[in-house]
């Protein structure tokens, strides 16, 4: 699996997304096995939040790491409404408790809220320092909040940007995707098969077809193209799991590159951030 260079840690572009899990006890089983196989199969980036199930997503994650946490990179976001100086310790501890862990990789304010930034900031600092969080980022952010953020004091450790990109959704690469990589700011692209509503378009069947792949698998293999990005697809389903991996190893010919540009072509000025 190819891997990106994330401070000291290599980490898989292809991750595993789990919006929608832990809501409903009875597919717990279901859910807890399809992120084990996932982990199996090397996407070791496991993306949650506390607003997923309201803290049911990170039990299920805490069950998938039992005695494997060395092996995950992972990832959890804090509500904006608890991103305060005390609030988002406060509701580190709580993701950590039900995560069964004593630290996360990487932590991120799930979208801008009211809360000041350099409030959200100080917290980060002193979980970082106090070791139960590696790194610390942002979703949701366009590039005017993040250089609101960059200018603040320490505000350039901002680590990641999680935002909605996918063919559908080429926005970021007019002015969000160079600003992140000039900065160093790894992008984890969130809906990367936009929930499954593109998996119908035309053209992506056509170039599946002749790839003898799925949408999906091209979908995910066109954005794990771009320089500097991480995507989390979700899958409860065994075989999607299996499907979303091997997209991994899809190669995308000038051809195909071409055709997807026609149907999703890129953008050709600035597009407002677009948020699910
Ligand atoms: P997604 O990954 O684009 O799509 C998930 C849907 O696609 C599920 O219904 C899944 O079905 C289906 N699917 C997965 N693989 C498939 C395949 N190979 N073929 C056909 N269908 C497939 O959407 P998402 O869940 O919105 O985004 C992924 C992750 O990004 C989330 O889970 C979450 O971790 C994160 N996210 C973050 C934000 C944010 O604001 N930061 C917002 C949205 C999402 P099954 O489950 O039935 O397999």
């Amino acid at each position: 699996m190819k891997t990106l260079q994330f401070s000291s840690d290599a980490v898989p572009v292809l991750g595993q997304g789990t919006w929608g899990m832990g809501e409903d006890a009875r597919r717990k089983q279901a859910e807890v096995a399809s992120l084990r196989l996932g982990l199996d199969l090397g996407m070791r980036l496991i993306d949650t939040a506390e607003m997923y199930g309201e803290g049911g997503a990170e039990e299920v994650v805490g069950e998938v790491m039992a005695g494997r946490r060395e092996e995950v990179f992972l990832v959890s976001k804090v509500y904006p409404h608890n991103a305060t100086r005390r609030g988002a310790i406060a509701a580190c501890e709580r993701s950590l408790k039900r995560l069964g862990t004593d630290r996360l990789d990487l932590y991120l304010l799930h979208w801008r809220g009211n809360v000041p930034l350099a409030e959200t900031l100080a917290a980060f600092d002193s979980l970082v320092s106090t070791g139960k969080i590696r790194h610390w980022g942002v979703s949701n952010f366009d590039p005017e909040d993040l250089q609101a953020l960059r200018v603040l004091e320490g505000g350039q450790a901002v680590a990641a940007n999680q935002v909605l990109y996918n063919l559908s959704r080429r926005g970021p690469e007019w002015d969000l995707l160079p600003r992140c990589r000039e900065h160093e700011v790894m992008v984890i692209a969130y809906s990367p098969i936009e929930q499954g509503r593109i998996l119908n378009e035309p053209t992506l069947k056509a170039v599946a077809m002749r790839q003898e792949a799925t949408p999906a698998q091209v979908a995910l293999a066109w954005l794990l193209e771009q320089e500097g990005v991480v995507s989390i697809p979700k899958a409860t389903q065994l075989e999607h799991v299996r499907e979303n991996r091997a997209a991994a190893d899809l190669q995308l010919t000038a051809a195909d590159r071409v055709e997807l540009d026609r149907a999703f072509p890129a953008p050709r000025g600035p597009v407002p951030l677009q948020m699910l």
